[in-house]
């Protein structure tokens, strides 16, 4: 079948990837489309360790195909997003409702993968540029079916991603004066979400100028890019952000995104930046009530949240289209990524429907 690789040296487009039948607690997923993320982009830079040859991809929706041992039933032929987090069921973290920190969202996987009978890895335990995956039944999201497809993908990371850090990390409320920094594909659902719950007014910032239209259509009231701000602190408010969703992982503007903040401020660190980055601070800088926050996938139960952003999406409250690019076939995932690279898109789609 088809599947998308990394193989060390490059990204290749495949059409004799094997998948293995669904082994206990797992579900075979037929994937759809998926969205391409500048995380997968991770293990081709060198930013994340990944064994190689890996086949990437996370952010999809697709459908459930078949059943392994102890699944429940009522999986088979749901329409489902995926989420990279699996959870045990009865650890504590499982039990208090706090999903997202199960340990075993952070185990090692067993890859369902091979080709010519050599194994391939399944990047962060979904492998999702593929026409199937195996995955863990706690890894599925239930979908309503009319929920179009390119936004049922990108709730499952993007989307989920940006909404809990401005609602569960930011805590962002009605007098919040935002900054996002990133206009990639989570840092514009950051914008919108800013928006959706309630801030006052948001500022954009990000590296190409190309982010302007799309930042503004999803509810920034201003953009710049390094060459219309000699600093962040040249944009920031006269008592500073209240809010700041770091979504570039770029540890300088982690730096000066904090220092722009005034008393009370949440810095929410939503990008990741490489293994090892340290972040120089003045510990005293805190003290006016700032914090500084981690965000895991959102920092929120993903089976819960995802679906009442579904929810949401469906009663037409919250419009995710504007982050919606191109959708392209399978075999054209290098122009993809050389056009993600260039900020020419916001979240781009690889369609894996053509079995
Ligand atoms: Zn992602
Ligand atoms: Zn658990």
């Amino acid at each position: 079948m088809q599947g998308i690789l990394w193989t060390g040296t490059e990204v290749l487009c495949v059409d004799d990837l094997s998948v293995e039948a669904p082994g206990p607690r797992r579900v075979a997923v037929e994937v759809d489309i998926a969205g391409l993320c500048h995380s997968d982009l991770n293990p081709v830079t060198g930013n994340i360790p990944q064994e190689t040859p890996v086949v990437l991809g996370h952010e999809a929706v697709g459908r459930v195909v078949e059943l392994g041992a102890d699944v429940d039933q009522r999986w088979h032929g749901r329409r489902v997003t995926l989420t990279v987090l699996p959870s045990c069921g009865h650890c504590e973290h499982c039990r208090s409702g706090h999903e997202h920190w199960c340990r075993s969202s952070a185990s090692r996987p067993h890859s369902p993968f091979s080709r010519h009978g050599q194994p391939v890895h399944q990047f962060v335990r979904l492998g999702a540029f593929a026409a199937r995956t195996v995955v863990n039944e706690s890894q599925l999201i239930p979908l309503p079916e009319t929920l179009d497809p390119k936004v049922a993908a990108m709730l499952g990371c993007a989307t989920v991603t940006a909404f809990g850090a401005a609602r569960q990390q930011a805590r962002i409320g009605p007098d919040d004066k935002v900054l996002v920094t990133g206009a990639g594909g989570v840092g514009l659902n950051a914008i919108i979400a800013a928006r959706y719950y309630g801030a006052r007014h948001i500022t954009a910032y990000d590296a190409h100028e190309s982010k302007r239209a799309l930042a503004l259509r999803c509810g920034a009231d201003a953009f710049h890019t390094p060459d219309t701000a000699e600093s962040l602190a040249s944009i920031a408010p006269d008592n500073g952000f209240d809010v700041l969703l770091e979504c570039t992982g770029v540890p300088a503007l982690l730096r000066e995104g904090f220092l722009t903040m005034g008393w009370g401020g949440r810095a929410v660190i939503v990008g990741l930046p490489t293994r090892g980055t340290e972040l120089n601070l003045e510990v005293r800088d805190l003290f006016n009530d700032k914090a500084l926050l981690g965000c895991r996938m959102g920092s929120v139960p993903p089976r819960r949240f995802i679906p009442e952003l579904a929810a949401a999406v469906g009663r037409g409250e919250l419009d995710l289209t504007p982050v919606v690019s191109t959708i392209v076939a399978p075999d054209e995932v290098n122009e993809l990524i050389a056009s993600l690279g260039r900020g020419e898109i916001a979240r781009g789609y690889l369609d894996f429907r053509d079995r």
